[in-house]
């Protein structure tokens, strides 16, 4: 059996409906960078914040530790990665998104945006 290495995409299998059922969730383990309008729709930040400062709202999340950085040139947020693995909001014991209904928009286009469009790092659960 071949093994998926998360960071050689060359390892990653062609995605097909229902490999995320079971899945480790090797996806919400990368990077995810997010905009202003992802994190209004999470519920982080409200309506009205958001019009007022961006670098504002960034220091707030930085310390409530929600995103790890801003880059001010591109606008996007990073989000922190809990054991600096797993996504903010991942369940780490499910495996699951607590944010399902609500995750950003580069998480809903996943695999056909990413390292490697239209394959994907997955792993069954152990
Ligand atoms: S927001 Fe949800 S879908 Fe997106 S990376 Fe995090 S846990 Fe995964």
């Amino acid at each position: 059996m071949s093994l998926v290495d998360i960071d050689r995409p060359s390892t990653w299998k062609f995605y097909r409906k229902g490999m995320c059922d079971g899945c480790w969730g090797g996806c919400c383990t990368m990077p995810v960078e997010v905009r202003l309008s992802d994190l209004i729709r999470l519920g982080v930040v409200s309506e009205d914040e958001a019009l007022g400062s961006i670098k504002k709202i960034a220091k707030r999340l930085m310390k409530e530790g929600i995103v790890s950085s801003y880059r001010q040139g591109t606008e996007l947020f990073m989000l922190t990665q809990k054991y600096g693995r797993d996504c903010y909001f991942l369940d780490s014991k499910t495996r699951l998104c607590t944010v399902y209904e609500k995750r950003p928009d580069v998480c809903r286009e996943f695999p056909s945006i990413g390292p490697r469009p239209g394959w994907c790092p997955a792993t069954r659960q152990k």
